[in-house]
């Protein structure tokens, strides 16, 4: 399989489906966020499953980190059930704008410099309220950089 510089960064129903939840239900005096599962192919990554934070995350006002003894049971179930592999994560940032903060980067940094997870490039999903409503941006990180790509989010049905 051809992994390109990722271009567009797709969300299933399914994976929406968990991230409209957790936007509409969670307490959003701190960031909240969960990982990313599914598949690099050519120039687009599609999400197949999102994660929810977990007990054990680390959420402040400012600052994000996922569970990892969860993370690492979704991940388990999604590699199960049709292949998905971690590509990135999902965040919240109630009162900032959707762009990865200093700390964001040198965690997606330390992801990447980490050979055993193999990652060719890693996804971030920030969103941030605006106008009432949650925005979304999609973002790639690769060699020290991180560029803004494409975010298409499939409506969830029902
Ligand atoms: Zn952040």
């Amino acid at each position: 399989m051809t992994q390109q510089p990722v271009t567009t960064v797709h969300l299933t129903a399914q994976a929406s489906r968990i991230v409209t939840t957790e936007l509409r239900t969670a307490d959003h005096s701190t960031e909240t966020g969960g990982i990313l599962l599914g598949h690099h192919t050519h120039d687009t990554v599609t999400v197949h499953h999102a994660g929810t934070p977990g007990p054990a995350a680390v959420r402040t006002p400012t600052y994000f980190l996922r569970d990892l003894a969860h993370a690492q049971a979704l991940a388990d179930e999604a590699f199960a059930s049709d292949g998905s592999v971690w590509v990135g994560e999902w965040h919240t940032h109630p009162t900032s704008r959707p762009i990865p903060s200093a700390r964001d980067a040198a965690t997606y940094r330390k992801l990447l410099n980490d050979p055993e997870l193999g990652f060719h490039s890693v996804i971030a999903v920030i969103f941030a309220p605006r106008a009432g409503r949650w925005e979304g941006a999609a973002w790639a990180c690769r060699l020290g950089r991180i560029e803004p790509v494409q975010l298409q989010l499939s409506r969830s049905v029902g």
